[in-house]
């Protein structure tokens, strides 16, 4: 019966590719075009951050960036689905300001395929926060929009209560140092009952320098959480 209603459904509302309008397999899938035209971030990346190495390097199977290696990662985890750059840029600005929430499905399934090589349990799932100020501006948090399918993908418990952030105005193109000091101190455990012992795994659209995550990171290990994971779906990429 579901498969038939499928059936009708798309032949009334066929499926289309969310950025070219071409026509695809199924709803919120991108066309091979579109795939092609991302920086799919794939091996060789840092083990533990991420970090995409140059292509054609063999680092072996669990390869550390300079950062990880020297203990600078207190995340267990990060992983981003592309590279920010004009193609992705024009995907997640448009969702997170313009509520272009077309790019939902394709976004939340690469962060969910960004996540595939780690074999995690996870308890928790978090969309980063936004100042209220913001989210009555905004009228949605785009991260909990990321974060709602996946939570169902790893039958865990959705999160956006737990941590308050104040508001804080824009941070710009500042250094890693700065942007590490302006977030510091913006975000609040509210409830740290349904925190403690639990694997957590954050959501953002975008990862600039990981500031975010990291001062995420520390008052949630505070709090007595037992791991900490972050994925986003583009990542800005300096080189080290
Ligand atoms: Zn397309
Ligand atoms: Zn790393």
């Amino acid at each position: 019966m579901v498969k038939i209603l499928n059936r009708f459904f798309n032949f009334l509302y066929p499926p289309i590719c969310p950025i070219c309008n071409e026509a695809v397999d199924s709803h919120g899938a991108i066309c091979a075009n579109c795939w092609k035209s991302f920086n799919w971030i794939s091996n060789p990346k840092c083990f533990k951050c991420g970090y995409p190495f140059p292509a054609d390097l063999d680092l072996g199977p669990h390869p550390l960036c300079p950062h990880c290696a020297a203990g600078e990662c207190d995340l267990d985890f990060i992983r981003s689905a592309c590279v920010y750059d004009d193609v992705s840029k024009n995907i997640m600005l448009p969702f997170k300001h313009a509520s272009q929430l077309k790019y939902q499905t394709m976004m939340s399934r690469s962060m969910i395929n960004a996540l595939r090589d780690l074999d995690l349990h996870i308890d928790v799932v978090m969309p980063v926060p936004l100042a209220w100020k913001r989210l009555v501006k905004r009228g949605y948090n785009q991260a909990t929009l990321l974060a709602r399918p996946i939570a169902k993908h790893f039958n865990a418990v959705l999160d956006v209560d737990s941590v308050t952030r104040k508001y804080r105005p824009d941070m710009g193109h500042k250094t890693t140092k700065q942007r590490r000091e302006n977030v510091r101190g913006v975000f609040k455990i509210k409830d740290k009952n349904k925190l403690i012992g639990k694997n957590i795994l954050l959501i953002d659209d975008v990862m600039t320098s990981g500031a975010t995550f990291y001062e995420l990171n520390r008052i949630l290990r505070k709090a007595g959480v037992s791991a900490v994971y972050a994925v986003s779906f583009c990542r800005v990429v300096h080189s080290i």
